[in-house]
């Protein structure tokens, strides 16, 4: 009896349990992606990159506020396909982009976040210009069906006692003087402040 029916109830609990554990990836990998561009999503890094911040010493780590130009008008000009199109173009834009370590998510609308664990000040401003000329080269390639599109980048770097949230304020304040000063350009606060 325990041979012809222990044996196999054992193996259908086995297979049960692998499919379990499957499943519970897959949902991890679905509530956890930003489905239009391939990043992570704002679930997603609020998640990893406060974990990330936790581990590390005051004042090293920065953050990258990326918003697309315009973006409002190039969905009126050219519909709503359209604007999806560029941003999936700018997700892998970023995705080519991103150096190891590097958390990317698509916060929202046509906002980007990317948090750099490790990094200073010069190489997120490093980061953030090869992101905008990636971008714009992307979209103005012939044979591309992307519209031409520009992006603005705040970067911030970690200060004293930032947490997360402090360090996106910081990044989102340098994105609306990138904005103010005319877009399709990266600024922080020593650019800001020269
Ligand atoms: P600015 O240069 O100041 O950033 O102007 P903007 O037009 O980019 O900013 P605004 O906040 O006025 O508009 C954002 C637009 O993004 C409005 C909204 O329709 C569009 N949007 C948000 N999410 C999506 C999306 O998933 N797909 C598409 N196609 N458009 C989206
Ligand atoms: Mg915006
Ligand atoms: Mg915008």
């Amino acid at each position: 009896i325990v041979v012809m029916i222990g044996y196999p109830l054992g193996i259908l609990f086995i297979g049960q349990n692998v499919r379990l554990r499957i499943m519970a990836q897959t949902l991890d990998r679905i509530s956890s992606t930003d489905e239009l561009s391939g990043l992570g999503n704002r679930r997603y890094f609020m998640q990893e990159a406060s974990k990330r911040l936790l581990g590390r010493p005051q004042g090293v780590g920065a953050l990258l506020y990326i918003d697309i130009d315009h973006f409002k008008q190039l969905n009126d000009n050219y519909g709503h396909l359209a604007g999806d199109r560029v941003l999936r173009a700018l997700g892998s834009a970023i995705a080519d982009c991103l150096p190891e370590g590097g958390i990317a998510a698509r916060i929202g609308g046509e906002e980007y976040t990317i948090y750099l664990p490790e990094s200073q000040l010069d190489e997120a401003l490093d980061l953030a210009e090869n992101i905008r000329r990636h971008a714009r080269a992307l979209s103005r390639d012939q044979s591309s069906e992307v519209r031409p599109f520009t992006v603005s980048i705040g970067v911030a770097r970690r200060q004293r006692g930032d947490d997360l949230e402090g360090l996106m304020k910081a990044a989102d304040r340098q994105l609306y003087q990138a904005k103010r000063a005319g877009r399709d350009q990266v600024v922080s606060e020593m650019v800001a402040a020269a």
